[in-house]
């Protein structure tokens, strides 16, 4: 059995995880720990904020993959939360969270450069490297997850369909334990700090711009409208989201 604290370990733990492994994944995390240092420092989030502790996640194979939370904490307060929140998931943008209508709102919470880059050119495996990596992601799901529960009333995000994604991408998705958060961490933190989860279709949620509702060409991460120009397409797709999805019209 497999298990992982989702709470986020200590940042000198990881990076002494790191140095058993090799010297250039040891290196990779020495320089990710610093960009998501100074991505922090550069953006700090209100405090203060309510996080799940003592939460531990085991992966079940036997049981078709579904997963069993073991614990998970109340919150002493409840939030006063008025907001409804969009969110959209991907692997360049972890989260982009839509709190308005209004693209230069939508807060991002990425993994830092050399994390990403790591990410993207190395295979899935059972490895320690992927371990590290997953703890480390949740450091940084961790100011994505207060910011959401201090200010979702109502948090609506991509129903994601791992079986229509890419496979390559969906398979690290679920090593860095963002379908987990997604369907479990993140509906439990909102209901128990008083807010309610709601899953939306993705359908043309990155394509169709949230201004005009024309659809656009996608190239990567960006978005270009007929009419609008380009936009991050992620960011697009939060604000869909907010709207309850394409389907449901402006
Ligand atoms: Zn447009």
């Amino acid at each position: 059995m497999d298990l992982i604290p989702a709470e986020p370990n200590d940042m000198t733990i990881l990076a002494r995880l790191a140095a058993k492994t090799s010297n250039s994944f040891a290196a990779m995390m020495q320089s990710a720990v610093e960009q998501l240092t100074r991505q922090q420092e550069s953006k700090p989030l209100p405090a203060p904020v309510y996080l799940p502790i003592g939460m531990y996640i085991t992966r079940c194979p036997d049981m078709n993959g579904h997963m069993l939370t073991l614990s998970f904490t109340q919150p002493d307060i409840f939030y006063p939360k008025d907001q409804v929140l969009g969110i959209d998931w991907g692997l360049t943008y972890l989260l982009s969270v839509a709190p308005t209508d209004d693209i230069n709102e939508v807060q991002y919470f990425t993994l830092p450069p050399a994390a990403l880059d790591w990410i993207k050119r190395t295979p899935v495996s059972d490895g320690a490297e992927w371990q590290i990596i997953r703890a480390f992601t949740a450091k940084r799901l961790e100011p994505a997850l207060a910011y959401i529960v201090q200010h979702g009333a109502v948090v609506r995000s991509e129903n994601i369909k791992t079986k229509h994604m890419d496979q390559g991408i969906s398979a690290k998705l679920q090593k860095l334990g963002l379908i987990d958060f997604q369907r479990a961490i993140l509906p439990q933190a909102i209901y128990t700090s008083g807010g309610r989860s709601e899953r939306i279709a993705p359908v043309g949620t990155s394509v169709t711009c949230h201004k005009c509702a024309q659809v656009g060409e996608r190239s990567g991460t960006t978005l270009t409208c007929p009419q609008h120009g380009d936009v991050n397409a992620d960011g697009n797709a939060a604000i869909w989201m907010l709207r309850g999805g394409v389907a449901s019209g402006c």
